[in-house]
């Protein structure tokens, strides 16, 4: 059974199956958020009238009483969370968030991809749809706040639309998407990047993504149909931790994004002569270990010199033969570098190239550098930049404008309209380990942002 978006509507089943839509098969919401959810329903007409004239806040403990509900299913003891996509706990923990989108007032569905989506209707039929949303799914011993900061405040965005009865000229769908850490399967689905191949890879979880999208309610023989068109959104709005230590050093609330960078990266190859570690004489060497370290040296000295933002690393390196009595004839490396602009970083990678040619005429070795993968940048819109802005100003939030410096879904969903991103102080800027965390008023404060931004965005057209 498919609705008119081409989802899979889930009949209800007995036994409770997950994958399903049916309200009787979801986890019910812990005490904390049902009371919450009875409680911020408005009693008194007088109150609803009042605050009518101010926008409304989301209900602080509620979004967190949502995020604490979630690690009933994959929570350690340390803290952590381990939900591996398309587990027996990502099904329980989608399962629980479909049951408090019902609760919004969302109509509840599954895509071919496994998105599990909450609609919400506008009141203009010719307006296309605001979407928010992230991920609730973990690397092994990860961490209860990446992804689920931002599902936990989409759904909290929803719910207090829903209390105060505010109608919006767009339709709002909040979206769970699945596998965002094996590789963004579900915003990726909805952009028709998911190649064929894809299916067959063995996730976290054990099962492969095909095998995988099926057990949460996708087709994955139809996943290509779950591709939306470019323009059909009329934006994406997705709330983060900021995953990085920026915004806690500097003691700002809300990080407005930029943009998401974008990453190249490089095989080396360095070139020297295997030799005698007894017998060869220092001056005869042409040692590839000791031209790798200069070359190491250099990108760490370019990216930290060059103005701006960018970064660079060397991740890997392997040398050959690899033996404490050889000199090293041969050393394989990488080179990674990110940036918002993808100009810059072929700017920084000329002048890496540029030092690599100087190495090779000091020590004496040859030096390769081959490209061989690229993520593009992905900007946010400039209007929605100012919309966070505007939104975390005046609710007299402290904010700041950054990059993010990982992917998220928004990434993907930057190729079907405008993007905005939103990013709360994550302490010590850990993040994929249970040691992950953000304070609840700042998780509060980031869901107001949200909110404020989805509003700002409906009244701007
Ligand atoms: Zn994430």
């Amino acid at each position: 059974m498919t609705d008119r978006h081409g989802c899979r509507v889930g009949p209800p089943r007995d036994g409770g199956d997950f994958a399903t839509c049916s309200r009787r098969s979801f986890v019910k919401a812990s005490p904390a958020v049902a009371a919450a959810l009875v409680s911020a329903s408005p009693a008194a007409g007088a109150e609803v009238s009042a605050r009518a004239h101010q926008p409304p806040t989301v209900d602080g403990g509620r979004v967190n009483a949502i995020l604490a509900d979630l690690r009933r299913f994959g929570g350690t003891s340390d803290g952590g969370t381990t939900r591996l996509a398309y587990s027996d706990d990502d099904l329980a923990g989608r399962n629980y968030a479909a049951g408090v989108m019902e609760e919004a007032g969302l109509e509840v569905s599954i895509d071919l991809a496994g998105n599990l989506i909450g609609r919400r209707a506008g009141t203009d039929p010719a307006a296309l749809p605001i979407i928010t949303g992230s991920h609730i799914d973990t690397v092994p011993a990860g961490g209860s706040y990446d992804g689920h900061v931002g599902s936990a405040a989409a759904i909290e965005v929803a719910l207090t639309l829903h209390d105060h009865d505010i109608a919006l000229r767009h339709p709002l769908e909040v979206i769970i998407f699945p596998n965002e850490e094996g590789g963004k399967t579900g915003s990726r689905a909805l952009v028709g990047r998911v190649l064929p191949f894809e299916l067959d890879i063995i996730t976290a979880s054990g099962y492969t993504i095909g095998d995988g999208t099926a057990r949460i309610g996708g087709d994955p023989a139809r996943i290509a149909e779950a591709r939306r068109e470019p323009g059909s959104v009329a934006g994406f709005f997705e709330l983060h931790i900021e995953q990085g230590a920026f915004l806690e050093a500097d003691g700002v609330q809300i990080g407005v994004v930029e943009g998401i960078v974008g990453i190249r990266r490089w095989n080396i190859t360095v070139r020297g002569m295997q030799n005698h570690a007894g017998t060869t004489p220092m001056p005869q060497r042409r040692d590839a270990l000791v031209a790798a370290a200069d070359l190491i040296r250099d990108v760490n000295e370019v990216a930290l010199t060059t103005p701006g933002r960018q970064v660079a690393t060397v991740g890997r390196i392997e040398a050959v033969p690899g033996a404490p009595n050889v000199v090293p004839g041969e050393v394989r490396a990488t080179l990674e570098i990110r940036d918002l602009e993808m100009s810059k970083i072929a700017s920084v990678f000329a002048e890496i190239e540029r030092r690599a040619r100087a190495v090779e005429e000091a020590r004496g070795v040859t030096i390769g550098l081959v490209h061989f993968y690229e993520s593009l940048a992905a900007p946010t819109d400039p209007r929605f930049r100012d919309i966070v802005e505007a939104s975390a100003s005046d609710l007299g939030y402290t904010n700041v404008r950054m990059p993010s410096g990982a992917g998220h879904d928004a990434q993907s969903m930057a190729e079907l309209g405008p993007i905005g991103m939103i990013f709360v102080p994550s302490r010590a800027g850990i993040s994929h380990s249970p040691d992950e965390y953000s304070a609840p008023r700042d998780i509060t404060r980031g869901t107001n942002v949200l909110l404020h931004s989805v509003l700002r965005l409906d009244a701007a057209g």
